[in-house]
């Protein structure tokens, strides 16, 4: 092994681990609402999957398809070597980091002023703000080869029709996550908060609100979306003593008064903008995307509680109400 092997060597396993880190970083900062920071981690993140991807090559580890299937198949992945110190991260990146930890000082998200649209050069990994350039000044890729960190896909990329469907699809998973459970059983606090009908009310607190700013943005003028927060979990305590039957009734109301309000809208209509102190000018699609990933965090949670009601696994829940809903 050559100086500069093990030099990738070593590269390979950080980078791939810090692929790793940010990523789980990412989602992290996601449950606490800094989905600007989220947003940040994840383009590191992309950085590091990008070195990891320069190192293996150069180190011979990706053959032809059909070697590197016969290798996978083997079990014979990259060998890992002890990490040692790797100078992964660039003063712009640490500039960035130190961006988000002066905002976290504060107890806040990094707004939309402090953290442009990110891009990352899939090619070098050269991390890139603002308005992207034609061509990487690293390693001359053209800009159709960055990766995006855009803040209008901060909530994520989901296009009108999937937005939809989701909602749709909503509707048949409450329902059976709860078939076959007895009241009983729903108004039951698991790690001592939330239980199952707090999570099912809420899901219809943010559907109204989501609904209401949608509302805003279709027949206003961009609108300044209220930056109070949306119903806290912690208040869709009032919901446990509700019967299922009534709180499921609820849900179902309201979504098929949101799905009416979305079908049928033009591609100009989900272009709609409003205005959002963290996030800037977003548009409607943007706000589809939010309600479409809270419901799926919460129907995740919602889904781990039921398993482990009915199967008795004490498998712990990872529940991120009072981060996501300080
Ligand atoms: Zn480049």
């Amino acid at each position: 092994m050559t100086t500069n092997d093990a030099d990738d060597r070593r590269l390979l396993v950080s980078m791939s681990v810090g692929q790793t880190a940010y990523a789980v970083w990412a989602k992290q900062a996601r449950r606490e609402r800094f989905f600007n920071i989220a947003r940040l981690l994840e383009a590191s993140a992309a950085v590091k999957r990008v070195r990891a991807e320069q190192a293996m090559r150069r180190l011979g580890e990706v053959a032809q398809t059909l070697t590197n299937i016969n290798r996978a198949l083997a079990g014979l992945e990259p060998e890992a070597a002890a990490t040692g110190p790797v100078t992964g991260t660039s003063a712009f990146q640490r500039e960035l980091l130190e961006r988000a930890a002066r905002a976290l000082a504060d107890g806040r998200d990094l707004t939309y002023t402090e953290l442009g649209d990110l891009f990352v050069c899939s090619t070098c990994g050269r991390l890139m703000e603002g308005d992207p350039p034609a061509f990487c000044p690293e390693c001359g890729t053209v800009r159709e080869g960055f990766l995006d960190f855009r803040i209008v896909d901060g909530m994520g990329t989901l296009g009108p029709h999937a937005i939809v469907r989701r909602l749709e699809q909503g509707l048949k998973t409450v329902q059976a996550l709860v078939a076959g459970l007895s009241e009983e059983q729903l108004a039951m606090p698991v790690n001592g908060f939330p239980a199952f009908k707090d999570l099912i009310g809420h899901l219809t607190d943010m559907d109204i609100v989501f609904r209401e700013r949608a509302w805003m943005i279709l027949e206003t003028n961009q609108p300044k979306l209220s930056s109070a927060h949306p119903p806290t979990l912690r208040s869709a305590v009032k919901y446990r003593t509700m019967p299922i039957d009534e709180l499921i009734e609820q849900y179902t109301t309201s979504r098929q008064q949101t799905l009416g309000l979305l079908r049928g809208l033009t591609q100009a209509a989900w272009q709609r903008i409003g205005h959002h102190e963290i996030y800037g000018p977003v548009p409607l699609l943007h706000q589809g995307n939010w309600v479409v990933a809270h419901e799926q965090g919460h129907l995740i949670e919602l889904a781990q509680m039921r398993h482990n009601m009915l199967y008795g696994h004490n498998r712990v829940i990872d529940i991120a109400q009072e981060i996501l809903h300080p």
